[in-house]
């Protein structure tokens, strides 16, 4: 049966498992068809992939970009890149790089309210590519600030609670144009995630589309049933292919544990409809 997962995370960047601890809990879970998508980085592919060819399981190359569009996050999966390609490479480095800055911000922030240590704090959890808000968020937990990543993120870290910062991420069409380059196909991640209005939703796929953005999340662990269906009738309605991921960060840091996920909806065509080596794993 095909079990397809085309979103994860490893400790390369936000996730608790090593890319090939990762893959095989995958396949523990009977996942046939598993994408690689660390946030910004794509450091951990080789040693996926070659965990992946031990396990009998279909990897796709992958990537989650962080993108500002008006002003807001949103993020942009890759699938199928060559994650060898120099564009698409120095591009992430360089919003790895913006992250330590970043963090930076951060940590001044929550300095401000009393929690002090917390760059070095977050750093210890963190590899030394990437440092992201999950990071300050298990130091958070650790330090006794709150008792779970959902609670963490209610208190802190986000627009308007303590520890939140603006940042400016790549733009959509750097992101796309990365993709691209490096014969990928780009997946608007997680749709449901995003605080945006029917009219904003609208234009972001619009213009999503306009530079040749190819599918949408249809199918994530962080999307109710409801959504399934309205995201479903939304990439029928601006002719975008659907995919399916569990956006899996690890055991108790995951919306939805791996090989869980539901099926996709009948009316979509998932991205992998013309995938030779998902065709012939099903
Ligand atoms: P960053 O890219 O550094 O802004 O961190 C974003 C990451 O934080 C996401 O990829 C999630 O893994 C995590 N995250 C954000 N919001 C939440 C939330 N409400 N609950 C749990 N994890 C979250
Ligand atoms: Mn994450
Ligand atoms: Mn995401
Ligand atoms: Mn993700």
């Amino acid at each position: 049966m095909l079990k397809v997962d085309l979103h994860s995370h490893s400790t390369v960047s936000d996730g608790l498992l090593a890319p090939r601890q990762l893959v095989r809990y995958a396949a523990e879970q009977g996942v046939t068809v598993l994408a690689l998508t660390d946030h910004d980085d794509v450091a951990g592919l080789a040693e996926a992939r070659e965990e992946a060819l031990l396990q009998d399981i279909r990897f796709i190359t992958g990537v989650e970009i962080s993108v500002t569009w008006r002003r807001r996050t949103i993020h942009i999966v890759g699938l199928r890149i060559d994650a060898d390609q120099a564009e698409l490479t120095a591009g992430l480095a360089r919003l790895r790089e913006s992250r330590f800055e970043r963090a930076r911000r951060i940590a001044a922030e929550l300095d401000k309210i009393g929690i002090t240590g917390s760059f070095e704090g977050a750093m210890a959890y963190a590899s030394d590519r990437i440092i992201s808000r999950t990071h300050f968020a298990r130091f958070l937990i650790e330090e006794g600030h709150a008792k779970d990543m959902k609670s963490v993120f209610k208190k802190y870290l986000v627009k308007g609670k303590p520890g939140y910062v603006e940042h400016t991420w790549a733009e959509l069409h750097e992101a796309l144009e990365w993709i691209h380059g490096a014969g990928g196909i780009a997946v608007i991640a997680h749709p449901g995630r995003y605080d945006f209005g029917p009219t904003l939703l609208r234009e972001l796929f619009t213009e999503f589309k306009d530079l040749g953005g190819r599918a949408v999340e249809v199918v994530s662990g962080s999307h109710s049933p409801d959504e399934f269906g309205r995201f479903a009738d939304l990439a029928k309605a601006f002719g975008l292919l659907a995919s399916r991921g569990s956006d899996y960060h690890g055991p108790g840091h995951s919306y939805i544990d791996m090989g869980r996920l539901a099926p996709m909806p009948a009316s979509c065509t998932p991205v992998w409809h013309d995938w030779r080596e998902v065709l012939e794993a099903a």
